[in-house]
């Protein structure tokens, strides 16, 4: 059997590995160089964590994807993942943290709860005023990214995988088992896998939701000299209590550490806007404003603007025309499920029950 697949990021790249595991042969065609620095999988880390409120199956799903990883890791001889902990705060009762808490009692996910006198002592880059509580596991932290798809790359091409950059695909032949490439080249094979991430936007597929590009930007920034023993050892972080959904990671691997602001997202276009504006930057520092300390003395070192793929409800999308399948695993949480999403769509492919498999990626209850 051969499979076609359509985007070489962690989806594609993953689930091409895992078919070559089922003894599948694979093409990897990409629009642009393999890996793509225009992918929303590419930078130098992706966070991983437990905490994950209002989707009970996704928050099932955490273990299974540690689980996905460390296989992955066997398969590449590599371990990429520094294992930080993770901690959210709680500001009001029901807040997004709060209701974390109880997910996780639930599904014996270790944790801990730190009041504000302990923040001050376990994570005194935290200003600590007005927070109730950090929830805190262990586990979790940054998959590095950049290094899971370089190995992957090089797992496939060692394994006889073709990889073919700089191949835009414009059309997607279901029934035929196609793909036409820009080129106007057809190429045909027994599976077509469409992973194509921001990309899916424009390309045809019979059930595809709406898919919308959204626009991130994150600093990459070190605190001053007299702050920087605050974060040694620091966890990354997932929601700070406050409506600019603030994540990021801690110093590791050598890297600046990382600042996230969800709710500075938006709709945007990714052929045109990937530049970053100065007023991206002060965005992103002012949502951090008063949340840790020193915040205005921090010094960027880079501002990477990239897009991701928001599905509706943000939930995950695959679907099947004939020979070819389409997978949407994005809506911004999309990477640390990358390994086990990979394994899902090579056994739909390989004949699985395609209807399970595709609601438990959309995350609905079976
Ligand atoms: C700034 C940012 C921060 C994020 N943080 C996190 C995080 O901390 N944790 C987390 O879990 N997730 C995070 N995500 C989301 C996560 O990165 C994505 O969900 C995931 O990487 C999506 O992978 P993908 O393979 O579906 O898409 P991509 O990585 O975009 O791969 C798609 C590939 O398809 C190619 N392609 C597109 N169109 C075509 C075409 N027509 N023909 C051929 N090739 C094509 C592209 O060039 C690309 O290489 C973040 C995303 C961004 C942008």
């Amino acid at each position: 059997m051969h499979a076609l697949i359509v985007g070489a990021g962690i989806v594609g790249l993953s689930t091409a590995l895992q078919l070559t595991e089922r003894g599948f042969t694979a093409t990897i065609l990409d629009r642009g160089p393999i890996p793509n620095p225009t992918a929303s999988s590419f930078d130098h880390h992706r966070l991983i964590r437990h905490h994950y409120p209002d989707r009970p199956v996704y928050a099932r799903r955490i273990p299974e994807a540690f689980s996905a990883w460390e296989r992955l890791w066997g398969v590449l001889g590599e371990r990429h993942y520094v294992e930080t902990g993770v901690f959210a705060l709680s500001r009001a009762a029901g807040d997004w943290t709060d209701r974390c808490r109880p997910m996780m009692e639930d599904l014996g996910v270790a944790h801990e709860i730190l009041d504000p006198v302990a923040i001050s002592a376990r994570l005194p880059f935290v200003n600590a005023a007005g927070v109730r509580y950090a929830l805190c596991t262990p586990e979790g932290g940054a998959l590095m990214a950049e290094a899971i798809l370089d190995g992957l790359v090089r797992a496939l091409a060692g394994r006889g995988a073709e990889l073919r950059p700089d191949t835009p695909v414009v059309t997607i032949d279901g029934e035929g088992g196609a793909v036409v490439t820009a080129g106007g080249e057809r190429l045909t094979a027994d599976r077509v896998v469409v992973a194509a991430g921001v990309g899916a936007a424009r390309l045809a597929f019979p059930g595809k939701p709406d898919l919308v590009p959204y626009r991130t930007t994150v600093l990459y920034a070190d605190p001053p000299e007299d702050l920087a023993a605050f974060w040694e050892g620091a966890p990354s972080w997932v929601d700070l209590g406050t409506e600019e959904e603030l994540w990021g990671m801690p110093p590791v691997a050598g890297l600046s550490l990382k600042l996230g602001a969800g709710e500075r997202s938006r709709g945007g276009d990714p052929d045109h806007e990937r530049g970053t504006l100065p007023a991206d930057v002060a965005g992103v520092l002012a949502a951090y404003g008063g949340r840790f300390h020193g915040i205005e003395r921090f010094t960027v070192r880079s501002a990477p603007t990239n897009f991701w793929t928001m599905a509706p409800e943000e939930r995950f999308v695959l679907r099947r025309d004939g020979r070819a399948v389409f997978v949407s695993a994005c809506s911004g949480h999309g990477f640390k499920f990358g390994a086990l999403t990979g394994e899902d769509v090579a056994m739909a492919v390989d004949g699985g029950d395609f209807d399970a498999l595709s609601l438990r990626l959309a995350g609905h209850e079976p």
